[in-house]
């Protein structure tokens, strides 16, 4: 796993030992023994993930991680403290002021490089996910950036229902909400989780488990489609480093050792939780705003930019099977006199109107669109000419049989529209094919005008 590493330590020696196991493990590695020197590299050449050395000096260093912590531009840099001393009190200073870990001297290698791996897999996560996010702020969609009071759900997880009572106490006291009890076993039998938690913790730490099963729990859980997104929070006993790195590369979110004091147990498990949460938030604003980019506001049809992706996605579905598609293109008759006789929210409400006649008179494999002012697009997929001859005729009758609602004082309008129509005929349909299908509809959509409209054309080549 590639990645870059800034240490940050007084102490020439270990910036030297530490730089030589990153470079081992294949990192790009920066070192300093400053403040100073750290921000300027941090401003330059921004690390994924930053290894301080809290001790020394201590205040000063706190400070630092809090700064790192709160500005939008680095909040996101992974942080581990090291040199702290292996007391309650100084690793929750340490995760109080923004660490996302702590390991005490003399640290573990194996661990390390797990946590290293583990905390820089959640990074890249949440840069896709940011990435995503304002990309779809860009193309105007922004939402508002509120935040979220929702109440977390968190499972604690034991072997053979030996649930750890203070463990679940703990908990509760410090997350403020109750905690689910499930048996691990029950889990592991696929017994669905429902509502699906956002932290589970994990509790490993019996003298008498069995490791292996726990393994096979955490990996399955971060596999299966519903709880992969969970996060996990894994007690283990206290000094044993290689089953808390085999807990983090099978894809735990967080360790704590058994023994912990309720306020590193709450922090760790507070921060697993409002990452879920904030990854919750950025994945349906992304998909909100995908939503907003692929259709039109005044009738919740797809737009062109759909259109062009979704007839894509059917001919690639064509290839080989031979479907026929047909694409029809209707356009309201002068419609601009519907406007200037009633004005433009009369004009509106006869296109969402129009919109929802077609909406609900195709099948859900058609596609409708509006790709212009008052001009849509239905693709219909496995369609022969005669079917969407007859199809087309029948959008044509919804249109015209039945007068429009203008809104206030029940006024009703007579509207009428043209329809061309076009089919691939029977073979694969290359990309470039379907441009030409869609300009053949506009074409028979062209004769249908002139032809004097309200009436279907269908392209020479369908016919
Ligand atoms: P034809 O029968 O040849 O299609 O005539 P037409 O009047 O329908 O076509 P033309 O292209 O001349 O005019 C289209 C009109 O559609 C002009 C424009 O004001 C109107 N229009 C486009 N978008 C909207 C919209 O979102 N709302 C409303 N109310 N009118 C729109
Ligand atoms: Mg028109
Ligand atoms: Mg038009």
């Amino acid at each position: 796993m590639s990645g870059r590493i800034l240490i940050i330590d007084t102490v020439a020696t270990n910036r030297i030992v530490l730089k030589v196991k990153m470079l081992a493990a294949q990192f790009s590695v920066d070192a300093c023994s400053s403040r100073i020197e750290a921000e300027a590299i941090i401003s330059t050449n921004r690390p994924d993930l930053i290894l301080i050395n809290l001790s020394d000096p201590v205040e000063d260093r706190h400070d630092f991680c809090r700064v790192l912590k709160n500005d939008p531009e680095t909040s996101n840099v992974a942080v581990i403290a090291v040199g702290v001393a292996d007391t309650s009190k100084a690793r929750f200073a340490a995760l109080d002021v923004g660490a996302d870990d702590v390991l005490p001297n003399p640290m573990n290698d194996t661990l390390l490089l797990a946590r290293i791996r583990s905390l820089l897999r959640v990074r890249s996560a949440s840069q896709e996910l940011l990435l995503r996010d304002s990309t779809s702020r860009a193309l105007g969609f922004e939402e508002a950036n509120a935040l979220f009071e929702t109440a977390a759900h968190v499972a604690l997880i034991s072997q053979e229902d030996a649930c750890d009572a203070s463990l679940n106490q703990m908990l509760l006291n410090g997350l403020g909400q109750p905690v689910r009890a499930l048996a691990s076993n029950c889990v592991l039998k696929q017994t669905a989780v429902t509502p699906v938690p956002d932290l589970f913790v994990i509790d490993g730490a019996h003298s008498d488990c069995d490791r292996k099963a726990l393994y096979r729990l955490v990996s399955d859980l971060r596999s299966r489609a519903e709880t992969r997104l969970s996060t996990q929070l894994i007690v283990v006993p206290h000094n044993e480093p290689e089953m808390a790195a085999m807990f983090l590369d099978l894809g735990a979110d967080d360790i704590v050792s058994s023994g912990t004091s309720e306020g590193e147990l709450t922090l760790r498990a507070k921060a697993l939780i409002r990452r879920k949460l904030l990854h919750d938030r950025l994945r349906d604003t992304v998909r909100n705003g995908l939503h907003a980019a692929v259709t039109d506001p005044l009738t919740g049809l797809y737009n062109r930019r759909y259109v062009q992706a979704h007839l894509t996605r059917l001919a690639e579905q064509s290839r080989g099977s031979g479907r026929e598609l047909a694409v029809m293109m209707l356009d309201i008759d002068h419609f601009k006199q519907v406007n200037d006789t009633h004005g433009h929210a009369a004009g509106d409400q006869v296109l969402v109107q129009l919109a929802d006649r077609l909406r609900e008179n195709l099948r859900a494999i058609d596609l409708v669109a509006r790709v212009g002012g008052e001009e849509f697009l239905v693709a219909m997929p496995r369609t022969s000419a005669a079917q969407a001859h007859l199809a087309a005729d029948r959008l044509r009758r919804l249109v015209n049989e039945r007068p429009f609602d203008l809104g206030n004082g029940g006024r009703k309008l007579k509207v009428t529209a043209s329809v061309g129509v076009a089919t691939s005929g029977r073979r694969d349909i290359e990309k470039s094919h379907l441009n030409k299908i869609c300009d053949q509809a506009d074409a028979a959509l062209y004769a249908a005008k002139s032809a004097g409209r309200n009436q279907v054309a269908m392209s020479k080549s369908a016919a």
